[in-house]
């Protein structure tokens, strides 16, 4: 590869993928991105799946996008319930694109409630793109439960938050809000709120605070313009950038970049569409809108100026697609444009700029930015916090049993007799129901029984051993579905209580 150029990995994607990426390349073409760039095919999506490879993506495909350190992406179909996992999932995480930034603005000819109201909107949402559920760490635990594990980390956290900080002081966005559920998950979504707090105190220009995701969702309903940046973790991100996209028209709208620190991935955020897949009518503009992203990332920033003010003077005089479109405007035919159509009517505005909406400033010239870091040896740790003494005070051992709280205490009293620790808590489904609680709780077959040091005992002064030993007696009588230890980090309970405990 020649150092000079630039180097994209392409994956057009399934259902309305190709039509919509040959339409970007067209414009891209027109707009002479290719002066400077070589677009690599990438071979993942629907026909690498059904050649039995569950993963989705060729290992040639991975190679080129490591060797390209930037993909640009069409939708992918992903197998439902059994089969292979989501393939936009998996390259987040291989490459760990820890950011999803997604970018909701009012465009020309796009009618929203909002639009109508003459309420302009202009916001984005940094999505946590690794962590949360999104391990799908998933076990069947007892015939009745299953678990799925929720895992957030503080330098996981920090990335996405110094990103969003970042970008909010390049684009001189003004406040960033952290949104969050910090009122229940104590620790997880604790964790990234402290963590936000943290990285904000390195920005003092930015204003920052904190809302609650469900006031979130209710407020962005209500008075989207209060917003400027959200920074949220994966899944609650994954909900409001969906709820965030409808404000704007839908998914057809909002352009996604996934930012890592070596390889990024530019998306369109809509499915595949396959209703319409291969009609020649898809709507390629969340595809174009991910490819400008894309151009501004890799250094193609007066390109990209030129493209995206194409696009609004084209929207702008009402060229629209089925799936939109604002009948008055001056040049709105009832007939919508075919993709081929559309694609043709921005690259006749190439050059122009938008009257009714405000201009992307143009640059003079490109300022290529873009530089690949050398291939890693092995995959890199990253770590926040150093030299924390932690200890083991306890565990939580989790039981498949059909036996009532007062039974499970007898038995787990008498097998913790001879041991340095003593039973504490049981719980089911997170509620306490032993020492206290209601007989009203109804309990399933899958318990929590607490054991912590008995007094006496200090913190330090037994090993894990210890614990697991309590563990084997147990699993002698009780069938255990999973086990977790309890530690304190620096003094500080590293574990949350039960409700009503
Ligand atoms: P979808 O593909 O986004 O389509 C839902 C509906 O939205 C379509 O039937 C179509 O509606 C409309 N639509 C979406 N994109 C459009 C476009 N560019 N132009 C015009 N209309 C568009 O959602 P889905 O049906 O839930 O998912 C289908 C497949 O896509 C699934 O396999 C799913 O896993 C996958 N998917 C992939 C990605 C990704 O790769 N990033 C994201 C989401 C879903 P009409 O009925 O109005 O024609």
């Amino acid at each position: 590869m020649a150092a000079s150029r630039l180097y994209i990995a392409v994956a057009p994607g399934d259902g309305i993928g190709p039509e919509i990426m040959d339409a970007a390349m067209t414009l891209f073409k027109a707009a002479h991105v290719d002066d400077h760039a070589d677009f690599i095919p990438a071979q993942m999506g629907k026909e690498v799946f059904d050649t039995g490879n569950t993963r989705g993506v060729t290992d040639e495909a991975v190679r080129t996008i490591e060797d390209c350190g930037v993909l640009f992406k069409g939708p992918m179909e992903t197998p439902k319930g059994g089969g292979g996992k989501s393939i936009n999932v998996t390259l987040r995480k291989l490459f760990s694109t820890y950011a999803n930034f997604r970018v909701f603005k009012t465009l020309p000819g796009v009618q929203t409630v909002y639009s109508k109201a003459g309420i302009r909107l202009d916001f984005s949402i940094v999505r946590e793109n690794i962590e949360d559920t999104y391990g799908g760490v998933e076990h069947r635990l007892t015939s009745d439960m299953v678990q799925c594990k929720r895992l957030i980390s503080a330098p996981g956290s920090d990335q996405v938050h110094r990103f969003a900080l970042q970008t909010a002081r390049t684009l001189g966005v003004s406040k960033v809000h952290c949104g969050h559920k910090a009122n229940i998950m104590k620790m997880s979504d604790g964790l990234f709120l402290d963590r936000f707090k943290a990285a904000a105190k390195d920005f003092p220009e930015i204003e920052t605070g904190d809302v609650i995701v469900d006031a979130l969702c209710m407020n962005l309903v209500v008075k989207p313009q209060q917003y400027k940046m959200i920074v949220l973790p994966n899944l609650q991100g994954d909900i409001v950038s969906d709820l965030a996209a409808g404000l704007v028209g839908g998914l057809g709208f909002a352009p996604s970049a996934n930012i890592g620190r070596h390889i990024s991935i530019f998306e369109a955020v809509h499915g595949t569409a396959p209703d319409i897949a291969g009609k020649g009518i898809a709507n390629p503009t969340s595809l174009i809108l991910s490819g400008i992203m894309m151009l501004r990332h890799v250094g193609l920033v007066r390109h990209a100026a030129i493209i995206e003010n194409a696009l609004l003077a084209a929207l702008e005089t009402g060229l629209h697609t089925g799936d939109f479109g604002d009948p008055s405007l001056p040049g709105y035919t009832k007939e919508p444009a075919s993709t081929k159509d559309f694609v043709a009517g921005i690259i006749a505005k190439l050059g122009e700029s938008p009257k009714t909406v405000p201009a992307a400033p143009v640059p003079e010239q490109d300022a290529p930015a873009f530089t690949h870091a050398p291939r890693p040896a092995s995959q890199q740790m990253i770590r926040t916090f150093t030299n924390i003494v932690s200890h083991v005070v306890g565990c939580d051992i989790y039981l498949d049993t059909p036996l009532s709280p007062p039974a499970v205490a007898d038995e787990m009293q008498r097998v913790a007799q001879d041991t340095p620790f003593r039973l504490t808590l049981i719980s089911n489904r997170g509620t306490q129901v032993w020492p206290s609680g209601s007989v009203y709780t109804e309990c399933v077959d899958y318990y929590r029984v607490r054991f912590e040091l008995r007094e006496g005992v200090s913190p330090g002064q037994i090993g894990q051993s210890r614990a697991v030993t309590l563990l084997d007696k147990i699993a002698e009588k009780f069938t255990v579905c999973s086990y977790e230890l309890l530690r304190v980090f620096d003094g500080v309970k590293g574990y949350s209580m039960a409700q009503g405990q």
